[in-house]
């Protein structure tokens, strides 16, 4: 039995409906399950009732775009009620902030004489354009044969600091946390991993995210490599952290880690899901 609780529909810029995911999550092996598609939680209800269906515990999850010293930062929302209205608007008005983003990067692409790309973005988000992303962007490049993987759009125009990359205009990170408690839920910071800071400026998220009411980090997370897990595990450990573990997964890479079927957490840590058991 595994536990994940972090990964990507087609609410968000994942390949797969939330009702095909739930079915997938419970194939793997998953006993309880989040989705936590970015700045949306529109799949939440077809999620659980699948989830529910398929006898698999389902946490509610959205996964909150911050900003914290110029660097995009991730906070993963666990356990909340999702009729929260506080939440809802704010999601909603993250999600306003990415049409603006999706139209400028548009812009970026039709400068580099790439033409029609909010469009051709729009096919892999069904047509919903409030929930645009790099991804969208990434996949009709490689429709149109510009690249030949995801990663390689990602490589040569759309990763932080590249020619068609537009900083979002996120939340910060106490708003998003703070949003998250209201909303009777657990804030969790995803992927430490991979966000490019100097330790102090690591050091300064961490103090910040706790200091706002964050409980929990990821430590086994498919944006870890695994030789990573036991440096996070320690900072969990020494920070006092409750540990998260979920796949990311979005399915569209061929060696993504599998929905549902994440490794376990160190068992010295406490995982987060005691947060609500007790
Ligand atoms: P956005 O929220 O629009 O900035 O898009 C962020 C998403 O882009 C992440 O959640 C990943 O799914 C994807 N992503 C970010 N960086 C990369 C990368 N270097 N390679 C592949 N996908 C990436
Ligand atoms: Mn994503
Ligand atoms: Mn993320
Ligand atoms: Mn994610």
């Amino acid at each position: 039995m595994s536990i994940d609780l972090h990964c990507h529909s087609t609410i968000s810029d994942g390949a797969y409906a939330p009702d095909v995911l739930a079915q997938k999550a419970h194939q793997n092996g998953a006993s309880m399950w989040a989705l936590t598609d970015h700045d949306e939680i529109a799949g939440l209800s077809l999620a659980r009732e699948t989830a529910n269906r398929l006898g698999m515990q389902f946490i509610n999850g959205v996964e909150i775009s911050t900003v914290f010293m110029g660097v995009t930062v991730h906070i993963v929302g666990l356990h909340f009620d999702d009729q929260d209205s506080g939440l809802v608007d704010f999601l909603n008005d993250l999600r306003q902030k990415r049409i603006a983003r999706a139209k400028a990067m548009a812009l970026c692409f039709d400068r580099l004489g790439i033409p029609n790309t909010f469009e051709g973005a729009l096919l892999f988000s069904e047509g919903r354009e409030d929930v645009l992303g790099r991804v969208h962007f990434a996949r009709y490049l490689h429709q149109i044969g510009l690249v030949s993987t995801i990663q390689e759009a990602f490589d040569r125009y759309l990763s932080d600091g590249n020619i068609a990359y537009v900083p979002g205009q996120w939340a910060t990170v106490p708003e998003a946390v703070a949003c998250i408690r209201e909303a009777g839920g657990v804030a969790v910071l995803a992927h430490l991993g991979r966000y490019k800071y100097t330790p102090l400026q690591q050091t300064e998220l961490l103090i910040s995210f706790k200091k706002s009411g964050g409980q929990a980090i990821e430590v086994v997370t498919g944006s870890h490599k695994p030789e990573q897990y036991n440096q996070y595990a320690k900072i969990a450990m020494d920070w006092g952290f409750y540990a998260s573990c979920g796949s990311d997964y979005h399915g569209l890479k061929t060696h993504e880690m599998m929905v549902g079927r994440v490794p376990r957490l160190p068992s010295n840590l406490n995982p987060v899901w005691k947060l609500w058991h007790d």
